[in-house]
């Protein structure tokens, strides 16, 4: 017990930050039998103003070729953090447009195929006032026409959904015409897995949620740590190699383990992000 590895474990939304912390989380991750990651974008406010998602972007594909050097498979997903709304506001920019045109940015990248995803993008999880509602929803639906466009995928970061929020998700998807196969609801739950299958999704790779969704017996999830990087918590959210401890207990409680291994780190992160 332990002293195997599942092979192919695929960690759907990773963040890194520069420095050894994020490299010691790699070794950590590859040493529990990780193999790939999908490394999403994280917002610095202290960054500035100028050029800001440029040089966001640029950032977070360095640090995929240095955890690539390591030896991991790794995807893409760059765009604007749905908080970023507040940041433009403080600077007295039109938030909406910035935020619109770090979309557009993403998109370049994933047409150059430097990247295979826009997000996290979406709708702050706290309540907010309606008019943050409605700029965020048009961030969504201009990504979800990109997809339709160019192909990549798009990560939402919203509120926690139930199935009135999936539904609501999955509509925009129809009406702008992407494949929902492409769109991830990230940090998802996995009770509402049946409701509009067609989505996708990545869920926090707890025992009680990875257990939950793997009753749910449907193939449209993929499991995530969320691993976020900060210095000052280094196990915020949970630690960076939760997915290959949960990929060996689904090894040891699951007989079906090879078909759920398939459909989780296989079959739907490569149709998602092109890996
Ligand atoms: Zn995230």
């Amino acid at each position: 017990m332990g002293s195997y590895v599942v092979p192919g474990v695929f960690d759907a939304h990773f963040h890194l930050n520069p420095g050894e912390q994020g490299k010691v989380a790699v070794r950590r991750y590859m040493a529990s039998g990780g193999s790939g990651i999908n490394l999403v974008n994280l917002p610095d406010y202290s960054d500035g103003y100028s050029g800001y998602y440029e040089k966001r972007y640029e950032l977070t594909i360095k640090l995929a070729e240095s955890a690539r050097e390591s030896g991991l498979r790794v995807s893409v997903t760059l765009g604007p953090y749905p908080l970023d709304y507040f940041f433009w506001e403080k600077g007295g920019f039109n938030a909406k447009q910035m935020m619109l045109d770090g979309v557009e940015l993403a998109a370049k990248y994933c047409s150059e195929h430097r990247a295979s995803a826009i997000g996290e993008i979406g709708r702050p999880h706290f309540p907010v006032e309606q008019n943050i509602t409605e700029v965020s929803n048009e961030v969504i639906m201009r990504c979800m026409q990109l997809s339709k466009e160019i192909g990549c995928a798009v990560v939402l970061h919203t509120e926690d959904l139930d199935s009135t929020g999936i539904e609501g998700i999955y509509s925009m998807a129809v009406q702008a015409g992407a494949d929902p196969r492409k769109i991830v609801k990230h940090h998802a739950s996995p009770e509402v897995n049946h409701v509009r299958p067609e989505l996708s999704r990545s869920i926090l790779a707890t025992r009680e949620n990875v257990r939950k969704a793997i009753n749910e017996k449907t193939s449209n999830f993929m499991l995530e740590s969320d691993y976020v990087d900060d210095p000052a918590k280094p196990d915020k959210v949970i630690p960076p190699d939760s997915v290959p401890k949960r990929a060996i207990m689904i090894k040891e409680q699951y007989q079906n383990n090879e078909e759920i291994f398939a459909s989780i780190f296989h079959d739907l992160p490569e149709f998602v992000f092109s890996l």
